[in-house]
């Protein structure tokens, strides 16, 4: 069975204020879904909810995850089921290096399914990292940076993806990994995510423009503003939010202020 991922009539607030007002998505293994929206409108306070971020609080509605809610999981417990996010802001860990924090990362998993595992031994990830970054155009140096410290923005987007590559979720959510990318970076990024991209992963890419789509072809895409998708299409509504802007969006669906909780 496909897992899947589903978002039923989700209210969350963030410091008192109401920023998600009853949102209902479904992402399956094998789809690819484009969540877009203007800034503000609520994509990565669902994303970080999502996760288990614990500044976001679910005050009504459910995520579930192969039918099972998961509100009562950490975010650790999260990423074992399979679930990944690529942050739109990635942090730095100085002291941490981009392959410790992965090898890390696969043996947390594998720790998760088997209690006995020795974990991944080092030629093997070596071997395993050394793949995926060639598959990324990676300059293998990076491996032995500290975690995002000083990395230019194309450079953390390529390090989500890597992280992703590594990893193997069954769903994953890219928050504005398009952000900050040269159209070089861009493509060598979104090439990564098609390749990925099949029957064992589902994508929910989130991003602002629709420049990404132009690479990452989703088959559904939908709208949101003021903390709801008020548009859910196939491909086509990107195009018409290339063309047309998001006025169009907030004449039809805009109702101001949002609500204090
Ligand atoms: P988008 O990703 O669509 O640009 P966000 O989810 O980042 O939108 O933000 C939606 C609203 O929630 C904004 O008004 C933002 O200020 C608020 N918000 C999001 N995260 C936080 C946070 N951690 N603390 C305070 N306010 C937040
Ligand atoms: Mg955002």
């Amino acid at each position: 069975m496909s897992a899947t991922l589903e978002i039923r009539n989700l209210h969350v607030s963030v410091e008192g204020r109401l920023i998600l007002n009853g949102v209902n998505l479904t992402v399956r293994q094998g789809e690819i879904h484009a969540l877009m929206g203007p800034n503000g409108s609520g994509k990565s306070t669902l994303a970080n909810t999502i996760m288990g971020h614990p500044a976001y609080i679910v005050e009504q509605g459910d995520i579930l995850f192969d039918g099972q809610s998961i509100l009562d999981l950490k975010t650790d417990e999260r990423a074992r089921l399979g679930l990944f996010l690529a942050f739109q802001y990635p942090v730095a860990i100085p002291g941490v290096t981009v392959a410790n924090f992965i090898r890390t990362a696969i043996n947390a998993r594998r720790r998760a399914l088997d209690p006995q595992d020795k974990g991944i031994s080092i030629p093997e990830f070596r071997k395993l990292l050394k793949a995926k970054m060639d598959f990324l155009q990676m300059d293998y140096n990076f491996a032995g940076r500290y975690l995002n410290d000083g990395f230019s923005g194309g450079e953390k987007k390529r390090v989500e993806v890597l992280q992703l590559a590594a990893l193997e979720p069954k769903i994953a959510i890219l928050d504005e990994t398009d952000s900050g990318l040269d159209i070089d970076a861009l493509r060598i990024v979104a090439e990564g995510v098609n390749a990925l991209a099949g029957p064992s992963l589902g994508v929910l890419v989130i991003t602002h423009y629709q420049r990404i789509l132009n690479y990452i072809k989703p088959q559904y895409v939908h709208i949101m503003l003021e903390g709801r998708i008020v548009e859910s299409g196939g491909a086509d509504m990107a195009l018409k939010l290339e063309e047309k802007g998001y006025d169009w969006v907030r004449e039809k669906y805009g109702n101001g202020a949002p609500q204090a909780v």
